[in-house]
């Protein structure tokens, strides 16, 4: 039978094709070398049915959605009060990488921009015999509900390229954010933004979130609700760089974009949404993406200020 979702996500899928603009020039050679013309669609309800359309098996790196988990992963690990002397929960307003901090102690805005995502990554506490980074993907799989890995190519060119996220990582040092060597944190956070998703996958993460921890395809519970809580309210007002303001209030969901093309959005409760699509605005959401999520927001009444 054709679902009223799959024929849903099947129009908006077609309407993006009239949706131009963006550009995919980066200084990371692969996400600039990504075919424009890539668009997928996936919706993972929160009893663990997903949804998809177009390109949505399309491999891509989280980037900046991987901010998302790894701040749930240091806030289960240390505790609110732990984080909050670290990170704030404040919108920036400016560039996802500004040094966007507190004056005097140096505490970030918040943990969805890379200086506050860089100090989330450094909080990260290893079960015994792993790594951090070995958590960092254990956790995002079990969100995923399979196994995920790292695209090398990504993080190769990403870490070749990235002096500004070294300093940000030497200021989060030096204000003793981050104590003791400073770069095995700035090396796992550009490992976490180069692991490698499909708009299906995010949508399983998204769903996770929806579903206030626990993957709703596997059962398993990887985040408390506590935690889920405080992220998606971060995300409701920091996740669109500095266009969420306008996101919040146009779109009304907790949501959160990557430089590698994806957006995932979350309605507690009910469902999580990604897309996929290369081109990018001048903040470094995906120009098709931002529609589709737009759109479903208004014909889906996802508005957290319900209207009707
Ligand atoms: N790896 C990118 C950086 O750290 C992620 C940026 C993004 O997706 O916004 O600059």
């Amino acid at each position: 039978m054709y679902s009223p979702i799959q024929k849903y996500l099947d129009e908006v899928h077609a309407g993006l094709f009239r949706i131009h603009g963006g550009s995919t020039e980066s200084p990371n050679r692969v996400l600039a070398s990504k075919d424009p013309n890539l668009v997928g669609l996936a919706l993972t309800t929160s009893d663990g049915f997903t949804y998809t359309v177009g390109d949505a098996d399309e491999r891509f790196s989280m980037q900046s959605i991987s901010k998302v988990f790894s701040y749930a992963i240091a806030l289960q690990d240390n505790g609110f009060t732990f984080m909050d002397s670290k990170i704030d929960v404040e919108p920036s307003g400016s560039s996802y990488n500004d040094l966007s901090s507190e004056s005097g102690s140096g505490r970030p805005k918040n943990a969805l921009i890379n200086i506050g995502a860089i100090a989330a990554t450094a909080h990260i506490i290893p079960d015994s015999g792993e790594s951090v980074f070995d958590k960092i993907l254990r956790v995002y799989s079990a969100c995923a509900g399979r196994q995920l890995d790292v695209d090398e190519d990504v993080y190769a060119s990403d870490s070749a390229g990235s002096a500004h996220n070294r300093a940000l990582t030497w200021f989060l040092s030096s204000w003793g954010i981050i104590e003791g060597d400073p770069i095995p944190a700035h090396d796992d956070y550009t490992r976490q933004c180069a692991v490698s998703v499909s708009a299906r996958d995010l949508s399983v993460m998204a769903a996770t979130l929806a579903n206030l921890g626990v993957n709703p395809q596997t059962g398993e519970r990887v985040f408390e609700t506590k935690i889920v809580q405080r992220v998606l309210s971060v995300m409701l007002t920091c996740g669109m760089y500095d266009d969420s303001g306008d996101w919040v209030s146009s779109v009304g969901m907790p949501a959160k974009s990557g430089v590698g093309g994806g957006i995932i959005s979350v309605q507690p409760g009910q469902l999580g949404m990604a897309s996929f699509s290369p081109p990018l605005d001048e903040h470094g959401s995906s120009v098709r993406g931002l529609a589709a999520h737009r759109w479903m927001s208004r014909d889906l009444e996802l508005h957290f200020v319900r209207t009707s």
